[in-house]
């Protein structure tokens, strides 16, 4: 694929949205997987205790694992637990263990608790503004929500500038979101000034029914430019990827579900950083 553009800057999103199953994960890892098809250098963060974009990039996340969890509550260095996927060249994992389940309670004794990701990100010699645009400059970080508005959360709404939200096309797909967007307001005007809602992803869109047409409507109207033009369909192949270990990239590159997730990447690198 013709490689994209590089940003001027590492451009770090939070992929968040606290309903659960509405594809933060699926479209975590496979936007992360094109980027680094187009030639970006990548840094997933799995924030979720559950672990899921670790399985699906196939990164060991068993306890001991330098993960997460060591990173937000013990302060080691990003550089220290961030490990290179062996399947996509260009991809870099924070792997999440199940100690991370405990965090969210064991951050909240730790001094300047909603920071910790912030800080960590600021402290990595090759992410941020300081960076120096060379090669091994990372591009784009993304980090994987879990489906809640905890500590965790906040430390990612924190942390990053761009806010990811991925919405399921389905009836209720609007609901939640008004919680979610009062959030993001809380922390603009308390935390990061910068936080902006930059994308908004379709997923798991079944072209063939009225209600999805419907709810497509609603959420373009609601947002406006915002929402990529790109859909991801509702696959199968999709959802199987990650019992291979596999994003769809590389799992069927040329499904339905791995070209959107291709054109949803180019469309993102292509709209740039907002100002
Ligand atoms: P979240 O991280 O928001 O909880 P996931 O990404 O884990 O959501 O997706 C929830 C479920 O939906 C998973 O089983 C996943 O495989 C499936 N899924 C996600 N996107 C698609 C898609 N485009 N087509 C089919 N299944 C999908
Ligand atoms: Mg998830």
């Amino acid at each position: 694929d013709r490689p994209a553009p590089r940003p001027s800057a590492t451009r770090v999103f939070v992929v968040a949205n606290q309903k659960g199953g509405v594809g933060k994960t699926t479209s975590t890892v496979n936007v992360a997987a094109a980027l680094a098809q187009l030639g970006q250098r990548v840094l997933v963060i799995d924030l979720d205790p559950q672990g899921n974009a670790s399985t699906a990039l196939s990164v060991e996340h068993h306890r001991g694992v330098p993960s997460t969890y060591d990173m937000l509550v013990d302060g080691h260095p990003l550089a220290d637990v961030m490990t290179q996927s062996d399947e996509v060249p260009g991809l870099w994992v924070v792997p999440a263990t199940i100690d991370l389940a405990g965090a969210e309670i064991e951050l909240v004794s730790v001094v300047a608790r909603e920071m910790r990701l912030q800080k960590a990100l600021a402290a990595h010699p090759l992410i941020g503004p300081a960076a120096e645009a060379g090669e091994e400059r990372f591009d784009y970080v993304l980090i994987d929500c879990p489906p809640s508005l905890g500590l965790l959360t906040l430390n990612a709404l924190v942390a990053g500038r761009e806010m990811f939200i991925p919405i399921q096309a389905e009836y209720y797909a609007l609901e939640g979101l008004g919680q979610l967007l009062e959030t993001v307001d809380m922390v603009r005007q308390h935390l990061n000034p910068s936080l902006v809602v930059s994308t908004i992803l379709l997923t798991m869109y079944d072209a063939r029914t009225r209600l999805a047409a419907g709810v497509a409507a609603e959420v373009r109207e609601h947002f406006g430019p915002e929402v990529l033009k790109t859909a991801i369909p509702r696959s199968v192949r999709v959802s199987e990827a990650p019992s291979y270990g596999q994003t769809v990239m590389t799992y069927d590159p040329a499904s339905a579900g791995a070209l959107s997730y291709l054109e949803a990447a180019r469309e993102i690198a292509t709209n740039g950083a907002p100002r």
